[in-house]
């Protein structure tokens, strides 16, 4: 799977821990508690230019804890609380660890299908999340990357292999914004 050069500069943004609290498998919809500044990071993003995705891995489904349905109803309280204009699209894997993925962080499969669905230049995008797979997904898929430590991993997680390491969305806003071309 090449990765083809596209148009757009985009931001591929981890969900838990990154752009909402980590509460481990969330499976319900009243569980979903944005960052208090993600709106405006997400808004500063999107005024600069950039195409904006979740790239998530749910292997909650994958290992039997709750059904897609259940997923896709966090997904759209996600998305209502964000506000679709901040959104461009979703990408989850459901896949278990154990299973031979292209898909699940920190292989790049999510990442190449924004790509291809939403013409992305990847050389001007960048990854953002808080666990090392995030920072090894963007590496794999050739863009920038950004830890940020809201997550519940940063912190014992001294060998990120991210480019960058911003406090929190904000930061990694900044960061992008200052790098932006
Ligand atoms: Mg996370």
């Amino acid at each position: 799977m090449e990765a083809r050069s596209g148009t757009h500069p985009a931001v591929f943004l981890d969900r838990d821990g990154t752009i909402m609290h980590d509460v481990m498998y969330c499976s319900d919809p009243a569980k979903v508690r944005l960052f208090n500044d993600t709106r405006d990071a997400l808004g500063r993003l999107k005024q600069a230019g950039f195409k904006v995705f979740v790239i998530t891995n749910q292997s909650g489904i994958g290992r039997g804890y709750f059904t897609e349905a259940d997923y896709r109803a966090v997904e759209q309280e996600v998305n209502s609380q964000i506000g679709t204009e901040l959104i461009d699209a979703t990408y989850f894997c459901a896949d278990a660890p154990d299973a031979a993925s292209a898909r699940r962080k920190p292989a790049p499969g999510m990442v190449f299908e924004a790509q291809r669905d939403h013409d992305l230049d990847l050389s001007r995008s960048f990854f953002v999340g808080d666990k090392r797979i995030d920072a090894q997904c963007g590496r794999n898929a050739g863009v920038r990357t950004i830890l940020v430590e809201s997550g519940c991993e940063t912190h014992a997680d001294v060998d990120h292999g991210a480019d960058w390491k911003a406090r929190d969305l904000t930061a990694a806003a900044e960061i992008i914004l200052r790098h932006a071309s």
